[in-house]
């Protein structure tokens, strides 16, 4: 078993964003700056975003976060949206999800101009990237990308069982997986809660990506030897052997699957650190424009 190490993979990947920062800098005269907005105070929600903002930090860029009651109407959202949109000193806007009741997630996603949509949720980048066309990708499934090609594990030919059909795990990473590029090329097979005999199906995967949400959801025996495994669930339990007061745990049962796996991303130190990272690559692209211009 060999390990997909975000840690390493994610500081080498950062060093280079940060000298791409630096030089955007040294031309332009300013940093390329991404605006998170937050509503309601989430625990999990408010950690992301203080990560984001001090990964922005570490690689040069500025970051700006809005912090919003949960209370706020819809349309006060929106047009805030409509001026971040307009203003040409901010690259890339995200609001972080999930968002309350009262607030269409859709409506919000749809009201971010495309090319400052740098988690790639807005449905002209997801069309684009359904057609192999340049395009903000969503960055959990864009991290994963970045650490099969960090490795050069050739994904072409292989079976791909997806666990997990959201919009910003599951379903886009489906689509990349089966896109005709590199990593990708495989035969995918997406599975959700209404799929019958699941195990059977994550059985017969090369590489599964597990985003399900389910501690310790994939287990030993569903597992083929040599399979490439993924792991982009985290679940938050409280605990008290640790300084923060809660311990993660990913989708898989990572200490019974990894003897079978060929390579494994550990949790924490997996996937979550290449989503930053795939934020930052979006992030600076959209401050490049080159993407859209
Ligand atoms: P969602 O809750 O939006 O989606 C979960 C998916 O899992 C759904 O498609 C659901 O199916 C499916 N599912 C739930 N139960 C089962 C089951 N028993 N059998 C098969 N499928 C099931 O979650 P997200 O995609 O947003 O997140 C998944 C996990 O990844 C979470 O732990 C989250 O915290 C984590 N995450 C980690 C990130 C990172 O950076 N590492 C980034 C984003 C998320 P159905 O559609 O039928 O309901």
């Amino acid at each position: 078993m060999k390990l997909l190490d975000g840690k390493l993979v994610s500081a080498k990947i950062k060093e280079g964003i940060k000298q791409e920062a630096a030089a955007f800098l040294a031309s332009t005269g300013r940093k390329p700056h991404l605006v998170a907005v937050l509503v309601g105070n989430d625990g999990a929600s408010e950690t992301y975003v203080a990560s984001k903002m001090r990964n922005c930090e570490l690689v040069g860029f500025e970051s700006t976060n809005i912090h919003y009651p949960a209370t706020i109407s819809e349309d006060s959202l929106i047009a805030k949206i409509r001026e971040l949109n307009a203003d040409e000193g901010v690259d890339g806007i995200i609001v972080q999800l999930p968002l309350p009741k009262h607030i269409d997630p859709e409506r919000i996603t749809e009201a971010i101009d495309y090319r400052k949509d740098v988690d790639g949720f807005h449905p002209v980048n997801l069309g684009r990237m359904q057609r192999n066309l340049p395009c903000f990708i969503p960055a959990t499934p864009y991290g994963i990308l970045l650490m099969l090609e960090y490795y050069g594990l050739d994904t072409a030919g292989m079976h791909a069982v997806v666990v997990g059909r959201s919009n910003i795990v599951g379903s886009p990473m489906s689509i990349l997986l089966a896109r005709n590029a590199s990593p990708g090329n495989c035969t995918v097979t997406l599975t959700h809660s209404r799929t019958k005999n699941i195990k059977d199906e994550v059985r017969r995967a090369d590489i599964v990506v597990a985003a399900i949400g389910k501690k310790h959801f994939i287990t030993a025996d569903m597992v083929k030897e040599g399979a490439i495994v993924i792991d982009v669930g985290i679940n938050r339990e409280i605990s008290s052997e640790t300084k923060s007061g809660y311990k993660l745990y990913g989708d898989v049962d990572f200490e019974r699957v990894a003897p079978l796996a060929s390579w494994i991303t550990p949790v924490p130190g997996g996937v979550g650190l290449m989503t930053i990272v795939g934020l930052l690559k979006n992030t600076l692209e959209a401050a490049k424009k080159s993407i859209y211009k």
